[in-house]
């Protein structure tokens, strides 16, 4: 069984070892596509991969078409929307990404921005404090629930809304569980996004949501940019001066945002949520991992495509 690691962004060394250690020890052989530059170069090395490992990279219908011996495509990281579901499936190979495995990393920089926010970006000015703010988690999936615990530290009151996880669930975190995004956004100064990027949620983060948000308002998407109606939340900036929009995942609009709203806009230069050490090994192990469970005993725990 041959398996390849395709990797525009390559993981670090360490975590290609990792790879590299699990893939051997089941008697596979791991082939690896770093940094290519070209569509081809991924095409041409796709042929003969009954598995195939990506980070960001797009695996689409025609890498499908020409991967005629794949069985298995494993995204390591959470969202998947860089992979074709429909395609997969209908040329019988199962996508899975690896839950959970970057959650504290993308949390952690959630907090991180939302500190750097209300001390007004290092500036030396005097700034405002996290403690006694409301927080609302948008999404109580696994990054969700990393925030919550972290904002709990931080001293903030923390609401969530989920449109599949139930209430119980939430408030057994010491979490207020509310109703609908509509109340999250009304009720919380802070808001931090973790929706996947799908057809229902595209867009859907709008002028009519984020217009009653209150006083002082702070909008963190570390999520997708794609979940953001970037004209609609543009126009909102502009009719709110007290309102600010933080993100690791630079708007396609950045220059309009950085022009506009200085001092109350910040986009990394990069996406780096889940950029750490720690995630990049804990993500790459696991999608070794999960390729030997699928390729041995048929383990389809983490298919996103079922
Ligand atoms: P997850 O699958 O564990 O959680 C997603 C949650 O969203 C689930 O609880 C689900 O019920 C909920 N949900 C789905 N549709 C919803 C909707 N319409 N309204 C409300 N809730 C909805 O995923 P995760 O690991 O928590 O990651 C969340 C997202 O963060 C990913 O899909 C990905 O897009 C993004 N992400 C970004 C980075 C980064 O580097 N910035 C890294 C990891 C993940």
């Amino acid at each position: 069984m041959k398996v390849l690691v395709a990797t525009e962004k390559p993981f670090a060394k360490v975590a290609v070892d990792g790879i590299r250690k699990e893939i051997e020890a089941a008697g596979y052989e791991l082939v690896l596509l770093e940094k290519y530059t070209d569509k081809a170069q991924l095409l041409d090395a796709v042929k003969d991969a009954n598995a195939i490992i990506i980070r960001s990279d797009i695996v689409d219908a025609e890498v499908l078409d020409a991967a005629k011996e794949l069985k298995i495509v494993v995204r390591a990281g959470a969202g998947y929307d860089n992979v074709d579901l429909a395609a997969a499936t209908a040329h019988n190979v199962c996508v899975m990404n690896t839950p959970g495995q970057n959650s504290n990393a993308v949390a952690e920089l959630a907090l991180g921005m939302m500190v750097y926010a209300v001390r007004n970006f290092y500036s030396g000015t005097s700034g405002t404090e996290l403690m006694g703010k409301k927080l609302g988690i948008h999404a109580y999936g696994n990054v969700g629930r990393n925030v919550a615990r972290v904002a709990k530290g931080f001293g903030m009151e923390v609401y969530a809304y989920d449109a599949f996880c139930p209430k119980e669930v939430i408030e057994k975190d010491g979490v207020k569980a509310v109703g609908s995004a509509e109340e999250l956004y009304k009720t919380c100064q802070v808001v931090s996004l973790h929706i996947p990027a799908t057809a229902e949620t595209k867009n859907s983060i709008n002028y009519a949501l984020l217009k009653d948000m209150p006083k002082g308002a702070m909008l963190v998407n570390t999520a997708r940019k794609e979940v953001i109606n970037e004209a609609e939340l543009i126009k909102l900036m502009e009719d709110r001066a007290d309102f600010k929009y933080i993100t690791d995942i630079m708007p396609a609009a950045n220059a309009e945002f950085a022009e506009k709203f200085a001092g109350r806009y910040f986009s990394t230069p990069k996406k780096m949520g889940a950029q750490t050490a720690e995630a990049n090994i804990n993500a790459g192990i696991a999608a070794a991992q999960q390729i030997v469970g699928f390729l041995k005993d048929g383990c389809e725990k983490f298919r996103v495509n079922k």
